[in-house]
This record gives structure tokens, sequence and C-alpha cells, in this order.
């Protein structure tokens, strides 16, 4: 081979190699690139995961301190690794103390070591079967004496491997939620109690009306029949009481329990409360004496009906749980006025007080609650439903009072409340307001009761009247042997030693007929009348007493004109006695009422109660029927009784049809509405028909006597 032959080809392989080396170096360079990116996205995802996993820690330790359940992480061996900050918190223990210890040692501090010991066990033997168990258990964590319930639930903790790396220990307080869980079972054990009692206390009555009602239809005699219509009366009174009970009951539970805003006199309202259950207490032979404080005004504003419910209810509880010959005593006083003028406010403080058979401590906290009574066994041998506290403190609240119990077992019980009312008008005394000076009266209360004695100062300190006392005929004679004299004797009817129909025929003949005697007594006037009159006695007034029958028997007896004043207003008024609702007969026989009524028991009930009036009654079975009565001869009516519900053409209608006559008589005429409902919206849409008036179903005799009175007034002249 010659020289320049070889020299290329050195030259072409070297060139060959430096292309090799420049393709190796691209490669190495490629594959260098390829390196630095790979590397660097690991480097970047390195960077990530641990900002995340920086996150995550952060997040975990913020649950741990902030979580309000105790939390606790123990490591595989049962050492503690980590305790919420709500345990270090409740328990006032440090972590130092516990971080590291085993797990038996931290729950001997929660309980104490047997406790300790027998958790543990259970733990070991979830971890064992990799299970979750949950226990409810009271620690007092704070070991403050007031343990709480917890749930504690305890999990085995195991990694992405399935490998065992410790527990976790929740603990949550489920005081609240339990005590929420008592109260319903308790309320709904309360009300399905009640619901048993309910059906009891209403099928009683009930049982009695049905069964007396079949002895009556089988009764030859009519004293028997009689015998058997008191029972069915005494029976259905007791049941409406029931029916009303549950329906103010419901009206409060919907909140819809409203008061009515009328004027009304003090002393009357609680004058009918207690004749309401006087006749009960009487026949259980126990006193019953009532104290009106001074200064109350005569007339209020607010809701007496209500306030009366309230009093009755509190005088029929005194009456059914004291015993026999047993005191009750109704105080009604007046703790603030906040001025003189109409309409300011007056706050008044009524109590019951008996010698009854008293309320244990821990059942007096229940009382006013619904559906609770003092004791189950107690309600079986009273009776009742247990109603009655709980609507009397509803009413009382809603009136912006309070109710309260003082009681002691077996030595009595006062229950008082506080209402607030609104001061009434003052009525206008018309001349001769009292006819007779009563400064210079001098009276003589014989009486063997401290009480009555002390009654008659109190009243004789508000008007002005002297009372002397003595409590016993003894006394009485011995003052009139030594030549005092008195205007008025006030003698009860039954004392020790010589009663007083013999002091009366006593007092007759020293004074030479000259002394007046009213007799004071519990009993029926009926009952007495013969023997008293008998004896000489002027007057009769029941007990309990009250200030102005007092005060107006002085005067009817003392004084010529109050006497005739008195004779007058007793023609009005019936026999002038005080009692309210009686009528003379045929005092109303000149006199038409239309009475419109669909149910023909309604309409009998109406006609016959009114029979002894006199009053003439037209009858329509519905509404059409009483507009057509009205419009054929308006003149024809003096009244009319309209039943809110009646077919056709509702009492509602009939009245504003009737008041829209063009017949000026139409828009005078007095319309009554009768109605079972007797809520104040009932009321409200009467009045707003153009009604004047209500009265509530079952209707009563004194209270239609007391309409026919207040709309029929009488007559002077013609017609
Ligand atoms: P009721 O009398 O219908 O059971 P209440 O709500 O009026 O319902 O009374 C609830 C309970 O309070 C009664 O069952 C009784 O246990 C107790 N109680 C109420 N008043 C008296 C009282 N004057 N003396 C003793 N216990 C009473």
């Amino acid at each position: 081979m010659n020289e320049p032959n070889r020299a290329g080809d050195e030259v072409r392989r070297l060139q060959k190699e430096l292309r090799k080396a420049q393709r190796e170096i691209r490669h190495q360079k490629d594959a260098f690139e390829i390196e630095r990116a790979v590397y660097q996205k690991r480097i970047a995802a390195q960077t990530g995961s641990a900002e995340a996993f920086r996150e995550q820690q952060n997040y975990l330790s913020l649950l741990l301190r902030n979580s309000p359940d105790v939390i606790f992480f123990f490591d595989k061996f049962a050492h503690l690794a980590y305790a919420s900050e709500a345990f270090y918190r409740m328990s006032k223990i440090e972590p130092l103390a516990i971080e590291g210890h085993h797990g038996t040692d931290i729950f001997a501090l929660l309980v104490d070591e047997a406790w300790a010991e027998g958790i543990t066990a259970r733990f070991i033997e979830a971890v064992k079967r990799t299970e979750t168990i949950s226990l409810e258990e009271e620690i007092d964590l704070g070991h403050d004496g007031r343990p709480r319930k917890y749930i504690l639930t305890f999990t085995p903790m195991r990694d992405a491997d399935d490998v065992y790396v410790g527990s976790l220990l929740y603990l949550s307080d489920v005081t609240e939620i339990e005590e929420a869980r008592e109260a319903a079972e308790e309320s709904s054990l309360a009300k399905s109690m009640f619901l048993s009692n309910m059906s009891h206390e209403m099928r009683t009555p009930m049982n009695a009306i049905i069964g007396m009602t079949k002895i009556a239809k089988g009764s030859p005699t009519a004293e028997k029949k009689d015998y058997c219509l008191d029972k069915i009366e005494d029976a259905s009174v007791h049941l409406l009481g029931i029916i009303n009970d549950v329906l103010d009951i419901s009206k409060i539970e919907a909140g819809k329990f409203e008061l009515s805003e009328e004027e009304f006199n003090f002393e009357n309202m609680v004058q009918r409360a207690v004749s309401a259950i006087h006749y009960s207490i009487d026949r259980k032979k126990q006193t019953l004496r009532v104290h009106l404080g001074h200064g109350i005004p005569e007339y209020l504003v607010g809701d007496d009906q209500r306030f009366s419910q309230v009093i009755l209810n509190l005088l029929s509880n005194a009456m059914k749980f004291t015993p026999e010959g047993g005191r009750i005593v109704l105080k009604a006083v007046l703790e603030k006025a906040a001025g003189e003028e109409e309409g300011a406010p007056v706050f008044l403080k009524v109590s019951v007080a008996d010698t009854g058979i008293g309320i244990g401590e821990e059942a007096k906290a229940q009382l006013f609650t619904s559906f609770q009574q003092a004791d189950g066994g107690i309600s079986r041998k009273y009776g009742g439903t247990g109603l009655g506290l709980a609507i009397s403190k509803n009413i009382v609240e809603t009136m912006g009072g309070a109710i309260t119990i003082e009681s002691e077992l077996g030595v009595g019980s006062t229950f008082a409340f506080t209402v607030r009312m609104k001061r009434g008008r003052t009525p206008e005394r018309v001349a001769p307001p009292i006819p007779i000076d009563l400064s210079k009266v001098h009276c003589l209360v014989v009486d063997d009761s401290e009480d009555i004695l002390e009654y008659f100062t109190s009243i004789g300190d508000r008007y002005g009247i002297r009372f002397s006392g003595v409590d016993g005929a003894g006394g009485a004679l011995a003052l009139l042997d030594r030549g005092e004299e008195y205007d008025v004797y006030f003698i009860d009817w039954k004392m020790p030693g010589m009663n007083g129909a013999q002091l009366t025929k006593e007092i007759k003949r020293r004074t030479g007929s000259m002394g007046v005697v009213v007799m004071i007594s519990a009993y029926d006037w009926h009952d007495i009348e013969q023997e008293a009159t008998t004896a000489g006695v002027d007057k009769f007034l029941k007990k309990p007493l009250f200030p102005s029958p007092v005060v107006d028997c002085i005067n009817e007896v003392l004084g010529k004109a109050a006497m005739a004043a008195c004779a007058a207003k007793g023609e009005e008024e019936g026999d002038g006695g005080g009692e309210y609702g009686t009528i003379k007969d045929g005092a109303f026989s000149d006199r038409r009422l239309l009475l419109a009524e669909d149910v023909e028991i309604n309409r009998e009930i109406v006609t016959t109660l009114l029979e002894p009036s006199g009053i003439r009654i037209d009858v329509a079975e519905n509404g059409v029927e009483a507009v057509e009565m009205f419009a054929k001869d308006p003149g024809r009516y003096d009244l009319v009784f309209m039943d809110m519900q009646m077919p056709e053409m509702d009492g509602l209608e009939a009245t504003e049809r009737i008041r829209a006559m063009q017949d000026p008589r139409a828009q005078r005429v007095p319309i009554v509405a009768m109605t079972a409902n007797v809520f104040r919206e009932d009321v409200e849409r009467c009045l707003a028909a153009g009604m004047d008036d209500h009265l509530g179903k079952p209707l009563y005799f004194e209270e239609v006597v007391e309409k026919l009175k207040k709309y029929l007034p009488k007559r002077h002249g013609k017609k």
C-alpha cells in the first residue's frame, strides 16, 4: 500500500471515530437531560408530599387540641402516645404526668384500679379480635363529685400492611342526651299513666250517668227518681270539669291560651268561686274562712273567669285533700297598687291554706307539671286528673304572677299566687249611699270561732263600724245584764252550750224585741228557717262571710230608707238576701223570648229552666226560622237567646241579619249567644256579629236568670 492511501484511511477512521464520539456525547447528553428531568420531578414530588404531610399533621393536631371529646392514642405496647387537650383540661392532669404511661395506670386515674384492670382486659381482647368495642360508663373526670355519662369507643389500629400499631380510645359525653331521653321517657310514661287515669276519671261519672238514668226510668216513686237525678247532676258536673280541664291543657300545650279583659267586681267573683265549692266543704264538715284585705279596689279589669278558676281549683284541692272537720282559709290581700287612676296596675296575692294531708318535698317540684300528681296512689284514693295545678300555674303566669306552695306532710298546705290586674272604675254611690251613719252603729258578734270575731273586727275597721265580740251565749248575756245595748246582734247558729236559737230568744226577751238579730251560719237557710224565725231571728247571713253582705245587712236591718231600697232591690233581685240567681215566680210573665236552638233537648232545658219565671217562649229551630220570626213581628220579642251552631244558618249570621233589618227594634233587641265554646275568640265573634252577651253551655239556671234580670229590667209603665 502506498503512503498517501494509508494516510487517507487513517483520516477516514479518525473521522468515523469522531462521529462516533460525537454520537456518544449526544446520547450521554440526552440521558443526562432525562435523568435531570426525572430527578427534578422526583424532587418536586417529594417537596409536595412533605408539604401535604405537614398540612395533615397540622390538621390532626388541631383536631386533637380542639376536640371537645377526650381522645387517647396508645402505642402497640399500650403506652399513652397522645391525649387530646380536652382530657388535660377536664382532668387537670399535666401531660408530663402520664405521657408514656401504661393504659391501665391512666384508666385507674379515671375511675379506680379495679375498673382499670377490668377495662384493660376487655381492650386486650378487642385487640386480639381486631374489633371495635363501645361501652357506657359514668366517670367523674373533673373529680368534682359530678360524674357524667360517657360512651367509650375503643378501636385497635392497623397500618397499610395490616400490622397492629396501637389503639384509639374515644370518650363522648352523652349526659345531656341521656337526660333528655330520660325526661322524654318519663313524660311519655306520665302521659300514658295520665291516659289510663283519665279514662278511669271519665268513665266513672259516665257510668254513674248511664246507670242512674236506667235506675230512674225503672223507679216507681218520684223520690227515687229525684235521688237518681241528683246523682246524675253530680256526675255530669264532675265530667264537665274534666272535659274543661282537658280542653284547657290542650289550649295551653298548643300555645293558644289567651286571657280576656273585662271589668268585674272582685268580691262578687270571689263569692261566686266560694259558693261553687261551699256545698262540698259543708258536706265534709270543714270550715272555710274568707279574708279580703284592705284596699283591694272594688272593680278590677282582667279575666275574672280565669281568676276564679284558679281560686276554685285551689279551694277544691284544699277540700279534697283535707280530712273531715279540717279548716280552710282563703285570703286575698293587696300587694301593691301603682296608682289611684283607672287602668293603673294592681297586684294581688291570694292564698288558700288547709289543714290537710300535705305534700312531701320531692312531690312539690312536680306538682305544677301537667299530668303529675303527688302520688298515683293518692290520685286513686282522691280522684282527679293532675291537670288543675298545671292549668292554674299557666293562668297565673299569663296574668303576670307566680304560684308557690308551702306544705308539710300531715300538717297542711298553703298555695299562694300573685296576679297583676288593672284598677277598674270607682263606682258612683247613688244617694243614699249608706243610709245610716255606720260610725254610730255598735254590733255584738257571738261566735265560738275566734276567726269570725276577728273577721268582723276587720270589716269594722274597713267600714268604720264598731263590733264587739264574745265567744258564747254566756258572754253575750253577761253584757246584756250589765246594761250594754247593741244595734245588731250577729249570732252563730251552732255554738257549744246555749245555741243560736235559744240565745236569740233571750236577747229578744231582754231587749223587749228591740235588738235586731242576724243569724250567721254555714247551714242552708231552709234547713233552719223554721226554728230560727220562731226564735225571732230577723235575718240570715250565710258563711263564709263577705264584707259587703255584712254591711248591706246592717244597712238593711237598721235603716228605714235602706229597707225600702232593699225591698225594691229585693223585688228585682229575688229575696234580697245576697243569694244571686233566684227569681220570683212569674216575674217575667209579661215578656217574650225568642229561643233559636236546633237541639231539642237543649230547647227543653231552657224552657223548663225558665218555666217558673213565667216568660213566654217562641222557638226557632234554626237561624233562618229565627230571622223570619223576628222579621214578621219585631216588637214581639224582648230578648233573643241564639244558639251559635245551627243547621241552615248559624247564630252569627242570623244575628247579623236581624241587626241589618230596618226596624229600630231589630237593633235594640238584646241577643244573647248560647255556645259551648266559651273561648275568648268565640265570645269576641259573638260580640262582633252584634250580640250583646253570651251564655256558656251547659246552661246554669243562675246564669240564665242573671241574663233575664240584666236584659229585662223592671218595667215602669207600659211597654
Ligand atoms: P288533681 O287534683 O286533679 O289530681 P291538681 O293538679 O289540682 O290535680 O293537683 C295535683 C296533685 O297535687 C294532686 O293530685 C295532689 O297529689 C296534690 N295536691 C294539690 N293540692 C293539694 C293540697 N291542698 N293538699 C295536698 N295535696 C295536694
